[in-house]
């Protein structure tokens, strides 16, 4: 049986329903990331991941969704933007939609930090709601010992990680571009642009996680973040279980 939640006919669904199998469902955004990386990063990162824990949680993996909140770089490419009451009605539905059908244990998977407010909120209320778990991944985050541990750098935009899990994923859609150094710029306290003046946006001046196009590198990085993240879920998992939740 596929591990895609949308390639199952609806008996194989049901039946994923009764085994009270974990869901996966990845969020992402259309924005633009740097010269060489596809505006839909955000959620080819998300979906990607889910793709890839799923078999090690005995999940499945709905539908991404491809749309997303985006502020400063809005102005770039074919950028896709929601208001926050939409969005947060939106993925209030679509996560309750699954919960009522049956699904007790779901994993928002998120690939952009533009949405981690609305998907927190609606973990909290719903999984109070529905009497179910619900864990939030912001997958850059949950990495970030091991971006520290191969690229030295602080959290970013376009950068090294992302960098590395387009790489990894996905490397027809990386391009070699010689530009890559001239769209970088740092996220200053106190000086808040719009648009932003560089679509590779570094968390700090002076260890900024440049873009990094070493495959080997890209795919041992990527290897420790599948492994961390599912280890964690299942961990959680196994508590929740442990104590009622079944
Ligand atoms: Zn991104």
């Amino acid at each position: 049986m596929s591990t895609e939640l949308a390639k199952l006919t609806y008996h194989q669904a049901n039946l994923a329903i009764k085994e009270k199998r974990p869901l996966i469902i990845p969020f992402g955004t259309q924005e633009a990331h740097g010269p060489h990386l596809p505006m839909a990063t955000d959620s080819y990162c998300a979906e990607c991941l889910a793709l890839e824990i799923a078999p090690l949680i005995s999940g499945l993996v709905a539908p991404a969704l491809h749309y997303g909140i985006t502020n400063s770089l809005f102005q770039y490419g074919t950028a896709s933007n929601f208001s926050k009451p939409v969005y947060h009605a939106f993925v209030q539905e679509l996560i309750s939609t699954y919960l009522h059908q049956g699904f007790n244990k779901i994993v928002l998977m998120n690939g952009h930090g533009g949405n981690t407010e609305s998907l927190v909120e609606c973990a909290r209320v719903l999984s109070v709601k529905f009497q179910a778990l619900i864990i939030v991944v912001d997958w850059w985050e949950v990495t970030r010992p091991f971006l520290e541990k191969y690229y030295q750098g602080e959290g970013s935009h376009a950068g090294a990680e992302e960098t590395a899990a387009i790489l990894h994923f996905l490397p027809d859609l990386v391009h070699h571009s010689e530009q890559i150094e001239h769209e970088g710029t740092y996220r200053q306290p106190g000086y808040v642009p719009y648009p932003m003046d560089g679509t590779i946006i570094y968390g700090n001046d002076n260890t900024p996680s440049v873009p990094d196009l070493n495959e080997k590198k890209a795919r041992e990085f990527m290897e420790d973040t599948i492994k961390v993240i599912s280890e964690k879920i299942r961990k959680t998992i196994f508590f929740y279980t442990q104590r009622g939740i079944k």
